[in-house]
């Protein structure tokens, strides 16, 4: 059997969860930020009003259906 020191061991056992917490928060990380992406393109937030709302077209400016403004889309 191998045999370690405590000291060692923890530093190991320490090292081990930090790169597994590190891991699970760039992944779920990266799945956030591809839903976002596929979802942004979509809904418009508008800076006057404040309400959201989804438009399909390929414009980079449109008009909020609540108060009228223009508003570009945010990607
Ligand atoms: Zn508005």
């Amino acid at each position: 059997m191998i045999s370690i020191s405590f000291p060692l061991f923890v530093a190991i056992y320490l090292a081990m969860f930090l790169a597994g917490v590190l891991i699970l928060w760039l992944g779920y990380e990266w799945v956030r930020r591809r839903q976002a992406k596929r979802t942004a393109r979509n809904h418009v937030f508008c800076r006057i009003c404040g309400s959201r709302y989804t438009d399909k077209s390929f414009l980079d400016v449109l008009d909020c259906p609540v108060c009228g403004s223009w508003n570009e889309r945010s990607s």
